[in-house]
C-alpha cells in the first residue's frame, strides 16, 4: 500500500508548484531522441495544469559533475515536452536565481516553465541546503515524479522536500504501488528472474528476492560467477572471482530455489559479428566466452514461468545489444508476456530489451526507474519517497 500523500491531496488551483520529473532522456544531434521518460510525466502534469497549478518543471541531465555542459542542456526537451502538452513551455537557462523568481513571477494558472539541468551546481548532488532552499523559493508546494531519481538524496529530490510541502505524483505513486505491491505480498509461485553483466551490483537483490520468491532464475553474465562457483571452467567469460565465494555461500543455502543455465552461447570475442556456438555448460574451452543462454535453458527457464502467479525479472539474459547474443533476452521477453500472472520488468537495460521486443504492453509493468527500482528490490527504503508527506500527515499541503 502507498503511504504517502499524492497529487490527489492538494490544490493545485493558483499555486507555484516545483514538480521533480525525470528528464535524463537520451539525446542525439541536439534532439530527444526516446522520449519514453517525458511521455511518462504527461498525465502528472495534464492533472495539475487542468486544475490550474503553475509548474515550475527541474530534472538532471547525465553527468556534467556540476559545471555547466552546454550538451547536457534540458532546453531541447522543453521543445518535446511542449509537443507532447500540446501548449507552450517556457525555458530557464538556469535553475535557481533572480531571473527565475523573476520568470515564475510572471507565470498564470496553466502556465509551465522548464528550469535548467540541477547538475550544472555541484550542489545539486551534494544536497547543499542553501542550494534547496534557492530551487525550493518560488514554489509553494513540491511534487516528486522522478521514481528514477528516488534513490538519490540530492537537493532537487530530498532538500527541496524538507523545505516545502511534498507528495509524489501519479508515476511515483504507479511505480510504488506496482513494486510495493508485489513485493508486500507476492502472489504465489513467485518467480525471480536475474541477469545482467555484474553480480557483484546485484548480491542485495539476489539475497532479498531469495526470503520471498519460490524460483529465481539466473542467466546473463551474473550467472557465470554461480556457474564458476559450482566448479565450471568458463574460458573468457565474465567471471567476478571476487563475488565467487559469496555465490557459493548463496547456492549452499538457497541451491534448490536457484535455476542457472545448462547451456549457453559462447562467442570467439566480445563483438557483434564474432564466431559462436551453442555449448552445455561443461564445453565452455578456452578462447570462448558464454554471452547468452542456450536453447536448453530458454526451454527450462521458460516452463518454470509456465503457471508463475507474480514474475519480477532485472537483468538481460545475455549481451542483447549484438543479435547473435540476444535471443535469450527475446525469448525469455516472450514467455514472461505470456504469462497470466502479474509480471513487472525492472532495470534500464531490461526495459530496454522488453521495448526493442515490441512486448512492453504485454508486461504489467515496465519500471522507468533503473536504479531505484533494484535499490526497491534489495529492500531498500528510498530516500526520495521517504521525505514525502505520509498519507495520514495533519499538514494540508
Ligand atoms: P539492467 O540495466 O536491466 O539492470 P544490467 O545493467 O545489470 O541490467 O546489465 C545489462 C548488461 O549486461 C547489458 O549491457 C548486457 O550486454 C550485459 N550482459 C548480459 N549478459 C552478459 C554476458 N554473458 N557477458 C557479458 N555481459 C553481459
Ligand atoms: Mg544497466
Amino acid at each position: 500500500m502507498f503511504t504517502k500523500k499524492t497529487i490527489k491531496d492538494i490544490d493545485p488551483r493558483g499555486r507555484k508548484i516545483l514538480v521533480r520529473v525525470d528528464y535524463n532522456v537520451p539525446l542525439k544531434d541536439g534532439a530527444v531522441a526516446d522520449d519514453t521518460r517525458i511521455q511518462a510525466s504527461i498525465p502528472t502534469l495534464n492533472y495539475l495544469l487542468d486544475r490550474g497549478g503553475i509548474l515550475i518543471l527541474c530534472s538532471h541531465l547525465g553527468r556534467p559533475k556540476g559545471e555547466v555542459v552546454p550538451e547536457l542542456s534540458l532546453r531541447p526537451v522543453a521543445e518535446q515536452l511542449s509537443n507532447l502538452l500540446g501548449r507552450p513551455v517556457e525555458f530557464q537557462p538556469d535553475c535557481v536565481g533572480i531571473e527565475v523568481q523573476g520568470a515564475v513571477s510572471a507565470l498564470s494558472e496553466g502556465d509551465v516553465l522548464l528550469l535548467e539541468n540541477t547538475r550544472f551546481y555541484a550542489e545539486e548532488k551534494a544536497n547543499d541546503p542553501d542550494f534547496a532552499a534557492r530551487l525550493a523559493a518560488p514554489a509553494e508546494l513540491f511534487v516528486n515524479d522522478a521514481f528514477g531519481s528516488a534513490h538519490r538524496a540530492h537537493a532537487s529530490t530530498f532538500g527541496v522536500a524538507e523545505i516545502l510541502p511534498a507528495v509524489a505524483g501519479f508515476l511515483m505513486e504507479k511505480e510504488l504501488e506496482y513494486l510495493g505491491d508485489a513485493l508486500e505480498e507476492p502472489s504465489h509461485p513467485f518467480i525471480a528472474i536475474l541477469g545482467g553483466a555484474k553480480i557483484s551490483d546485484k548480491i542485495g537483490v539476489v539475497e532479498h528476492l531469495l526470503t520471498m520468491a519460490d524460483r529465481l532464475l539466473i542467466g546473463g553474465g551474473m550467472a557465470n560467477t554461480f556457474l564458476a562457483a559450482k566448479g565450471y571452467a568458463l574460458g573468457e567469460s565474465l567471471v567476478e572471482e571476487d563475488s565467487i565465494d559469496t555465490a557459493k555461500k548463496i547456492l549452499q543455502e538457497s541451491g534448490d530455489e536457484i535455476l542457472l543455465p545448462s547451456d549457453v552461447v559462447v562467442g570467439k570475442a566480445f563483438a557483434a559479428n564474432t564466431e559462436h556456438k551453442v555449448v552445455p555448460v561443461d564445453e565452455v574451452t578456452e578462447g570462448w566466452r558464454a554471452m547468452d543462454i542456450g536453447p536448453a535453458t530458454i526451454q527450462t527457464f521458460s516452463e518454470a514461468l509456465d503457471d508463475a502467479a507474480l514474475i519480477v525479472w532485472n537483468g538481460p539474459m545475455g549481451v542483447f545489444e549484438f543479435p547473435s547474443f540476444s535471443e535469450g533476452t527475446r525469448a525469455l521477453a516472450q514467455a514472461v508476456a505470456e504469462c497470466e500472472g502479474v509480471s513487472i520488468v525492472g532495470g534500464g537495460d531490461s526495459a530496454a530489451a522488453v521495448r526493442q521486443a515490441g512486448l512492453s504492453d504485454k508486461i504489467s509493468h515496465v519500471s522507468t526507474g533503473g536504479g531505484a527500482s533494484l535499490e526497491f528490490l534489495e529492500g531498500k527504503m528510498l530516500p526520495g519517497v521517504a521525505v514525502l508527506l505520509d498519507k495520514d500527515a495533519e499538514i494540508e499541503p
